[in-house]
């Protein structure tokens, strides 16, 4: 999607990849395919481009090193450092003075323990690496699950943080330029199902209040970065409406995918903005808006019936081109734009049953009332 709009642009692409034939290959001018070690074609690529962004965050610090010593990097490589290990992003947050659950690092059994009896249970144990989606982590509601929970790590680095029972997740996706102007896209409320994010709406149903106060504290985590690019600050609202920090993604996020249908100017758009020194666009929605994640499970039973999802034509399709659809697999999604949030929540859940249409229907957990 962010090279769909560089080449809307008039900008030509060229994209670096472990993995052959990717999706951003297919929209890309040239794709280099090469491991993240390989320094020295690491290098080569670097000579070829004019600035250097990212679609995630878990690119070793010695590749974005190698291509920095040639070329701008945006965003810098100490903040993917940083957000790429869920302990640095803790400690980075918690020192910064911004809202994060109560956590303590986790490397032997014993520290499990201790860390349990200092921020009390129910916690969830993260690996401190390369998580994402749910994957690396347990739940721990009692001290006899603790063992089995620290099984799981693998021996990784781990945190402990406290279980938050929250009212709702949503998140905040921005964009700073790099002459430091800031802008974003308001509040976005997420709804995640199995921990991979399912629906995502906008505008967020949330107090004027809890919205200023989401978007001052992505504004300073950007400019305590001193960010250049697209961000995402994902957040816990809590029943006592605090806001607390969960999660930084240092790129466009999943949440934002509806601002390319719904908005003057897409999150991925305000990425090419800021990296190639542009001014930002505006971040205005035409109209209230919804996405919903189409996962690789909706191809279980064969192709989805895409004339039954698409009847409806408020409905906008986006497929990834991923070669193999896989149970828990983002795929692609839809979004809609309609005269209320309600309504596009409904249509694009409608439209996702209608791809499935020989199954039972699924809920979301989404309750709009
Ligand atoms: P993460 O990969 O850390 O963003 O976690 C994925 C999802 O798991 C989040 O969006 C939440 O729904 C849930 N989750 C993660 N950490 C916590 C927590 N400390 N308390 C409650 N739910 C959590």
């Amino acid at each position: 999607m962010f090279a769909i709009e560089a080449r809307k642009m008039g900008y030509r692409v060229h994209t670096f990849s472990p993995d052959a034939d990717t999706p951003t290959g297919h929209i890309s001018d040239t794709e280099t395919t090469a491991a993240y070690d390989d320094l020295d074609a690491v290098k080569k690529f670097a000579q070829s481009v004019d600035v250097v962004t990212f679609e995630f965050e878990n690119v070793p610090s010695a590749t974005v090193e190698a291509a920095a010593n040639i070329v701008p990097v945006h965003p810098k490589g100490e903040i993917l450092h940083t957000t790429q290990n869920r302990l640095r992003e803790k400690i980075f947050l918690s020192t910064n003075g911004f809202p994060v659950a109560p956590f303590r690092r986790v490397k032997l059994i014993d520290d499990l323990y201790r860390a349990a009896d200092e921020i009390g249970l129910p916690g969830v144990l993260k690996t401190a690496g390369f998580g994402y989606d749910g994957k690396g982590q347990a739940k721990i509601t009692a001290r006899g699950e603790a063992d089995a929970a620290y099984a799981r790590m693998n021996g990784q680095d781990a945190i402990l943080e406290s279980f938050i029972e929250f009212e709702k997740e949503v998140s905040v996706v921005c964009a700073r330029d790099q002459a430091g102007n800031f802008c974003h896209f308001g509040v976005i409320e997420n709804d995640h199902a199995n921990h991979i994010l399912d629906v995502s709406f906008a505008p967020a149903r949330v107090s004027d209040n809890v919205a200023s106060e989401a978007v001052d504290i992505a504004r300073n985590i950007a400019d305590t970065f001193d960010y250049v690019g697209t961000l995402c600050i994902e957040f816990f609202l809590t029943q006592d409406q605090r806001l607390i920090v969960n999660e930084i993604a240092p790129r466009p996020h999943n949440s934002g995918h509806l601002t390319f249908d719904a908005c003057v100017t897409s999150q991925f758009e305000q990425q090419v903005r800021a990296v190639c020194g542009l001014p930002l666009g505006s971040t205005e929605f035409y109209r209230p808006a919804a996405m919903a994640n189409l996962l690789g499970d909706l191809w279980e039973d064969g192709e989805p019936d895409w004339n039954a999802g698409l009847s409806d034509p408020k409905i906008k399709l986006h497929l990834y081109g991923k070669a193999e659809p896989r149970p828990g697999r983002k795929m692609g999604h839809i979004t809609a734009t309609a005269e209320s949030t309600e309504a596009a929540v409904q249509a694009v859940i409608s439209a996702r049953q209608r791809f499935m249409p020989q199954t039972q229907p699924r809920s979301t957990g989404v309750h709009l009332t």
